[in-house]
C-alpha cells in the first residue's frame, strides 16, 4: 500500500459528529480510528516519521487526545513523556499560560521541572484547528525551557490557516481537510 492510500485508510476511518461539542462545529472523532490495532499503529507511525533522525529527548502530549498519540510515539522513540494539561490538574509546581480562544480563554500548565535534563522536544497533538492551545503550549515549553524540534498533528484543519505560526517549529501533520 503507498503512503497515499495510507493516509486515505486513516481518513476514511474518522468519524465526523456534526454539532459536537456546539452548533456548527464538525467533530473529528478519531476514536474509531484508534479501536483497530493496524490503523493505530499506521497513524502513529506516518506522525513519526519525519522526525525519526532527530535528537528527540522528549515528547510532549497535549491534553487529552496528545496523551494517547504522544505516549505512543514516546515509546517508539524510546523518549521520556511530559504531559501539557488544562489548569487545575498537575499535582506538583507548575508554570501557566493563558491564551485567547475564538469565545473567552483558557489555561495551560506544565510542571516546573519538567525539562531539567531532556530539552529537545517533539509536541503531539490529534489536531490542529485555530492553533490557540498549540501556541499556548509552545509558549509554555518555552518558558520551562523546552527547545521545540518539531510538532506533529494527526489532522490539521487547513482552511483555517493555523499552519503559519509554526512552520518555525518544523510542523507536521498526517491528514488535512
Ligand atoms: P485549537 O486551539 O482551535 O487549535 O483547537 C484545540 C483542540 O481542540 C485541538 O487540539 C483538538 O483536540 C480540539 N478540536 C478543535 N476543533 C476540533 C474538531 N473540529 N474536531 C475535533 N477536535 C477539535
Amino acid at each position: 500500500m503507498s503512503i497515499a492510500e495510507e493516509i486515505q485508510e486513516l481518513k476514511s476511518a474518522i468519524r465526523d459528529v456534526p454539532d459536537f461539542p456546539k452548533k456548527g462545529i464538525i467533530f473529528k472523532d478519531i476514536t474509531t480510528l484508534l479501536k483497530q490495532p493496524g490503523l493505530f499503529s499506521k497513524a502513529i507511525g506516518l506522525m513519526a516519521e519525519p522526525f525519526k533522525d532527530a535528537p528527540i529527548d522528549v515528547v510532549v502530549g497535549i491534553d487529552a487526545r496528545g496523551f494517547i498519540l504522544g505516549g505512543a510515539i514516546a515509546q517508539l522513540f524510546d523518549v521520556g513523556f511530559v504531559p501539557v494539561r488544562k489548569k487545575g490538574k498537575l499535582p506538583a509546581e507548575v508554570r501557566e499560560v493563558t491564551y485567547s480562544l475564538e469565545y473567552g480563554e483558557d489555561t495551560v500548565a506544565i510542571h516546573k521541572d519538567a525539562f531539567e535534563e531532556h530539552k529537545n522536544v517533539l509536541i503531539v497533538d490529534d489536531l490542529l484547528a485555530t492553533g490557540g492551545t498549540l501556541q499556548g503550549s509552545c509558549e509554555l515549553i518555552e518558558l520551562v525551557g523546552g527547545n521545540i524540534l518539531g510538532i506533529s498533528s494527526l489532522i490539521e484543519l487547513s482552511f483555517l490557516e493555523a499552519r503559519p505560526q509554526f512552520e518555525k517549529y518544523n510542523f507536521h501533520s498526517v491528514i488535512q481537510y
